[in-house]
């Protein structure tokens, strides 16, 4: 038998246990490990609550967690209840697919100030993830500026700028329900460094900021090129451009919240006194390498929160190489340390945070494949059995795929307003859900 460990039960996770049965057949046992007592990473807690029809994914990966070769064994934090050694010592293969969970640092003065808040921790909030429950965002304020131009931007600004009665049928959690129910946010700015042509944004996402109950999107005719070198843009970067286009016409209404994207600046200070209370952006223009360069021209915004949404990176695991310059771990096609180390990475572990969910398929496919090829035979080692016993030696309860069930089952049961499901967020309450813990 042939033992594999997932570290990871995100997309990037289960892309690569689904290629593991593809590939080895009844010949393998694999197992997702997760430090979370729930399974799918992103899924659940990065994409955005509005967005089902996206996190419907889940339904393939349940087809792959009912298959008999793969386990669960949530609530296990790798590096503190075991080490990768120790796993390397269980599994004939070891796959770090833990994605990339950390913000990418703003890097610039005041960027400590409480209401300055990454994209990681928002996200992480509406979403429901136990780390980041206690975040209180302050939306007390007119203002809230985003920084970035991309998906995640794009999400933050829609979920501040949404009614509640938007999130019918979404999966937001309660308290970050309430909290928008009272925010007192009115203009929410997306600041990009670049401009219109370079944005990472992508149509379907662009075009929801049109259709939104009480929010209007605006773009300053000024900052768009002139409409003849939209040729030489790729079809889905033109359909972007000109959505832009379309923001810069007067809106067909008046609404109360403005979601205003301003090109062409950058932050280049937070400023307040114990909290944020304005941002010190400056004009840029797109130098001879493609990158935003200063133009000396500055613009404070008082504004009572921040969002940063400039992307991400993946934690180091003690005894693993990582780039600190890219945020990941140092692989090469995903072999960590070479074909004999039996270790591996995949998704954004192993890229970087770009893609969407399904760019990490073949990722697992590959792995898979690198296997196969590195591990011709495997070498009669404990699997799954050995990492239950030593977690049980620690005692550390662990959470099974029968346990998630119970969790998912207790959340479909306490949903109201249309909602698939009422997440519980605290560790304790996802555990107990889950009937592991009794007291
Ligand atoms: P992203 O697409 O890489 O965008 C990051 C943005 O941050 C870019 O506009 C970048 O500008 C800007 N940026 C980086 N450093 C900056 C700095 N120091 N100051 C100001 N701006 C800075 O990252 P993301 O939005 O986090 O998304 C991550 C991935 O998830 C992407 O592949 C995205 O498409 C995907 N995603 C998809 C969806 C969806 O499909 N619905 C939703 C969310 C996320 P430059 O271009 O100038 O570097």
């Amino acid at each position: 038998m042939r033992h594999v460990a997932v570290i990871g039960s995100g997309p990037a996770g289960f892309y690569t246990a689904e290629a593991c049965l593809r590939t080895f057949g009844d010949a393998v046992r694999i197992d997702l490990i997760d430090r979370l007592p729930v399974p799918y990473g992103l899924i659940r807690s990065g994409v955005a609550p509005d967005h089902q029809s996206i996190k419907a994914v889940t339904r393939r990966y349940e087809g792959v967690a009912n298959e008999a070769p793969v386990r669960f064994f949530g609530n296990v934090t790798v590096g503190r209840d075991v080490s990768v050694a120790e796993l390397r010592g269980l599994y004939d293969a070891v796959v770090i697919a833990t994605g990339a969970p950390a913000d990418r640092p703003l890097g610039i003065p005041g960027a400590e100030l409480p209401g300055v808040i990454g994209s990681a921790a928002f996200v992480g909030w509406y979403n429901g993830h136990p780390d980041h429950a206690d975040l209180a965002p302050p939306l007390e304020g007119e203002t809230a500026v985003v920084i970035g131009n991309g998906n995640v931007a794009l999400d933050v600004a829609r979920i501040l700028a949404k009614t509640p009665e938007e999130f019918a049928g979404s999966d937001i959690v309660r308290h970050a329900l309430d909290a928008l129910a009272a925010s007192r946010v009115r203009r929410v700015l997306i600041c990009g460094r670049r401009g219109p042509h370079q944005i990472a944004m992508t149509p379907k996402e662009l075009g929801e900021l049109a259709h939104l109950a009480r929010a209007a999107p605006h773009v300053d005719p000024s900052d768009l090129p002139p409409e003849a070198e939209d040729a030489a843009l790729d079809p889905g970067q033109r359909k972007s451009v000109a959505l832009l286009r379309s923001f810069a016409a007067p809106p067909p209404e008046d609404k109360p919240v403005g979601i205003d994207f301003r090109f062409f600046t950058a932050p280049v200070a937070i400023l307040g006194t114990g909290r944020v209370e304005a941002i010190r952006l400056e004009r840029t223009r797109i130098g001879a390498d493609g990158r935003a360069e200063g133009s000396g021209a500055m613009q404070d915004i008082p504004c009572a929160m921040v969002v940063s949404c400039i992307g991400y990176r993946s934690i180091a695991i003690p005894g693993l190489a990582y780039d600190e310059r890219l945020g990941r771990f140092v692989n090469e096609e995903g072999r960590i340390g070479g074909a004999g180390s039996g270790l591996y990475c995949a998704g954004w572990a192993r890229r970087g945070p770009t893609g969407t969910i399904g760019t990490n398929r073949p990722d697992g496919f590959q792995i898979a494949e690198e296997i196969a090829a590195d591990i011709p035979v495997p070498a009669g080692k404990a699997g799954g059995e050995g990492l239950a016993a030593l977690l049980a030696e620690r005692g550390v309860e662990s959470v099974s795929f029968a346990d998630w069930r119970r969790i998912e089952a207790a959340e479909t049961a306490r949903a109201r307003g249309g909602s698939p499901r009422e997440k519980f967020v605290r560790l304790a309450e996802l555990m107990a859900a889950g009937h592991v813990v009794t007291d």
